[in-house]
């Protein structure tokens, strides 16, 4: 057979790591160098030349979106199909483990996922039931101190809190948090992944059989896995197990969220055996990006060390664009990708990435109104919008009534008459009786005195409703599905694990666990109207009640082009399961689904593993990118540094630099310096846009070498002039620039440090 099609499109490095013989391999190599292209033909190889079957395979990406655009390129290099192999997130495959093996986990089988934002409510509501001051326990930090503990594996007795009263009551709340999620039958993302790992090691008949079957583990974006992912890969890979793993600890950009790049060089100690195979040649971008990004990221201090070189063109140079404020940057960009569609360029080809969501929303306003087609990639997210949440959480109680989150989601949206008194009654009979809220509600309505006979009848019609709902979307039996009695039907989520792996993946489960006499469509539709919350949206006095009801009507589409993969009938889900899953999973990916031609806008982190023709990295100041938390941390700024690197190197022809002179913050009018990793790229590689007015001292290495202009005389001060402000103290006017009422003055002052003010306003007396 012919299969110089996996191999002739490559170099020589990256052949002998696709070609490599069995062991453990690690794939080293820069940006742009063909990592991502060489673990897809590895998987090629693997399947048709060594003789693999695709189910033996399990590859890991970064994004549910990369697992898409991986399994589409496999399908090229796959005549057979690429039925049976795994492709999916840590994530995605932790929790079809977990529907699989439910009983084994320790779950109900009808187990949620709790999305972040549910999951900061929950711990909320664990902090108030403990009686303890969300000031000194805010919700947020404790939830992410939750999900660092999990991520790390630990469980509340495996932590040893000392004498530290803080830590001790953070652990309190971990433990009693963790109570709500088992009664209300809720896994959060952290969860998922613990909940798996647990699973290997408590389990040892299901690990066997998984490292049985996935004998081939392929891992991209290695070098942000964090503690439990590695720990894992590990498990799984056993004595056995084949692990092929590629990263660049240059582009580890998710510390903060737990990620170990030291990941990368354990594995050469754990993996015996294991060898590192380096790709230097870079594939995507111009020389001239390639030099920006390779200097910039040489200010790190602790890098391993690699080369990167292009044989491509040296290309334009990078242009940068100084804008007076953010309107004028979103203006500018605008118009560059305006001028760019109209030269017959595809919209696709240009990404606008940015360190912070907040900062689409001008890029936004300016594509709207010059009709230019965008996608906001991450960002306002379609099923995180409360409105659809509200829809989802009527579904997922009729799926488990003991899911708290959905109960004191749906239970007073529309507003039905339940107020916080009546709640506190219930959440405190909750606490008491380790419950549910609405096994607490049944006992309340049937022993309980608390409550008053209004509030009794309004909590008992909720109740009635969810039960009618939930008979009204009730699986047919088998012998209405058109099955014969006594079939004997596959049960997915009991496979025979002491049998040796199946040559193929179980045959599906005809319409999943349950199908229901209504369509997933149909479902939601009746939920949205039934529990009147379509009404109470078409009503809603708030801003935005159209588009609001628009979203719930585009929830009932979604749900009707809704198809299960063949994963999820592996994994024996109903549809509703199915699609509730998919909402809770995908939600932090946004609307990335269909990439339609147009304008990409994402945050650096989302972009990474991405390329486009024409990108835009913008905003960058000091104080945004690198941002303010991590300009006093050294590691930290490393990081961001790093994302620095990620956002210059995903662009392959041209590469626009923006930042403003001011800029609306949280509210308020700040000025800012251009980032320090603008300084950090030689000046021979810039190409300034527009000159400014009036500068007076080089603001970045080398550039804008005007002589320094004098002060308008009108002003009272001048260069080098000492002056005092009323609230900063006293400083020295280093610099200045504009003219008129917009000139902008630097001070240095003596104990508030740098600070730049707009000298129309700026209330300082010369000295
Ligand atoms: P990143 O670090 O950003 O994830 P990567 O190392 O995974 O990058 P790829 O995305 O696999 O790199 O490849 C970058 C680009 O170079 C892609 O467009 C890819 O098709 C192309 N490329 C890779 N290797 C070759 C090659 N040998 N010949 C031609 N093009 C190549
Ligand atoms: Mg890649």
């Amino acid at each position: 057979m012919d299969v110089s099609y996996l191999i002739e499109s490559l170099n020589d490095a990256q052949r002998e790591a696709v070609c490599a013989s069995p062991g453990h391999y690690l794939v080293l190599a820069g940006a742009g160098s063909g990592k991502t292209r060489v673990l897809t033909h590895r998987i090629g190889w693997l399947n048709q030349v060594e003789r693999v079957p695709t189910w033996a395979i399990l590859a890991v990406t970064f994004t549910n979106k990369a697992a898409g655009e991986m399994r589409a390129r496999l399908d090229n290099l796959i005549p057979g199909g690429t039925q049976g192999l795994t492709v999916g997130t840590f994530h995605g495959i932790a929790h079809r483990l977990l529907r699989r093996h439910w009983r084994e986990a320790g779950l109900p089988e009808s187990f949620q996922i709790l999305d972040a934002d549910d999951q900061q409510r929950m711990v909320k509501r664990v902090v108030a039931g403990l009686g303890l001051d969300e000031a000194r326990f805010p919700p947020r930090q404790a939830a992410w101190q939750i999900n660092s503990w999990k991520d790390e594996g630990k469980r509340p007795e495996n932590i040893e809190a000392g004498q530290h009263p803080v830590t001790r009551t953070l652990v309190q709340i971990y433990q009693a948090y963790e109570d709500a999620c088992r009664r209300a039958g809720l896994v959060d993302f952290a969860e998922l992944l613990l909940r798996a790992h647990e699973l290997w090691l408590k389990q040892p008949a299901v690990l066997e059989h998984y490292q049985q079957r996935w004998r081939y583990l392929l891992i991209d974006e290695f070098q942000d896995t964090n503690a439990l992912q590695y720990a894992w890969i590990r498990v799984l890979a056993g004595r056995t197990g084949q692990t092929f793993v590629v990263g660049d600890d240059d582009q580890a950009i998710y510390g903060w969220r737990g990620a170990k790049v030291e990941n990368v060089q354990q594995f050469l100690r754990d993996f015996p055996g294991a060898r590192t195979i380096k790709l230097e040649q870079n594939y995507r971008s111009t020389s001239t990006i390639l030099k920006a990004a390779n200097s910039v990221i040489e200010r790190n201090g602790h890098r391993l060390g690699k080369q990167l070189w292009t044989a491509g063109e040296e290309g334009e140079r990078i242009a940068v664009y100084a804008a007076y404020n953010e309107q004028d940057e979103a203006r500018f960009v605008i118009e560059r990708i305006r001028e760019y569609v109209a030269e017959h360029g595809d919209a696709k080809d240009c990404a606008i990435l940015y360190r912070s969501n907040a900062q689409s929303r001008n890029f936004e306003e300016q594509l709207i109104q010059h009709d230019v087609p965008y996608r906001v990639y991450g960002g306002l997210r379609f099923f995180e919008r409360a409105e659809i949440k509200d829809a989802l959480s009527y579904l997922r109680l009729t799926a488990n009534r003991h899911d708290d989150a959905a109960f004191e989601r749906a239970v007073n949206t529309p507003p039905r008459g339940i107020g916080d008194r009546t709640l506190d009654v219930l959440r405190r009979r909750a606490r008491g009786e380790g419950s549910s809220m609405w096994e607490a509600t049944l006992s309340e309505l049937t022993g309980g005195t608390e409550l008053a006979g209004r509030a009794k009848n309004a909590v008992k019609a909720f109740l009635t409703m969810i039960d009618e709902m939930a008979r009204a979307f009730q699986p047919l039996s088998p012998r209405e599905r058109g099955w014969g009695e006594g079939a004997n039907l596959p049960n997915a989520t009991t496979p025979n694990l002491l049998a040796p792996p199946e040559p193929s993946p179980p045959a599906p489960l005809p319409g999943g666990e349950g199908s229901s006499a209504l369509s997933l469509a149909e479902q939601i539709d009746h939920a949205i109207t039934q529990t009147g919350l379509r009404d109470f949206y078409e009503k809603d006095s708030r801003g935005n009640a159209e588009s609001r009801v628009e979203n719930l009507d585009e929830l009932v589409n979604v749900a009707s082009r809704f198809e299960l993969t063949p994963d999820d009938i592996e994994a024996g889900l109903s549809e509703l399961s199915a699609f509730l899953s998919h909402a809770a999973l995908e939600a932090g990916e946004g609307q990335g689904e269909s990439w339609d031609n147009c304008v990409q806008l994402m945050t650096l982190h989302s972009a990474k593993g991405l390329e486009f023709p024409l990108v835009f990295l913008v905003g960058l100041e000091e104080g945004l990118f690198p941002s303010q938390r991590s300009v006093e941390d050294e590691g930290r700024l490393e990081e961001e540094r790093r994302l620095a690197y990620v956002g210059i190197t995903r662009a392959r022809q041209r590469l626009f630099i923006t930042h403003a002179e001011s800029r609306r913050m949280h509210g308020t009018e700040m000025l800012s310096r251009p980032s320090r990793f603008l300084g950090e790229v030689p000046p021979s590689l810039l190409d300034e846009v527009r000159p400014r007015v009036q500068v007076s001292r080089p603001l970045y290495a080398g550039r804008f070498a005007e002589p320094a202009p004098s002060l308008q005389e009108d002003l009272p001060v001048k260069l080098g002039q000492r002056v005092s402000h009323p609230s900063f103290g006293e400083g020295v006017i280093v610099s200045a620039e504009g003219s008129g009422a917009h000139t902008r003055l630097q001070v240095n002052f003596e104990s508030a440090g740098s600070k730049w003010l707009v000298a129309a306003y700026a209330k300082l007396t010369p000295l």
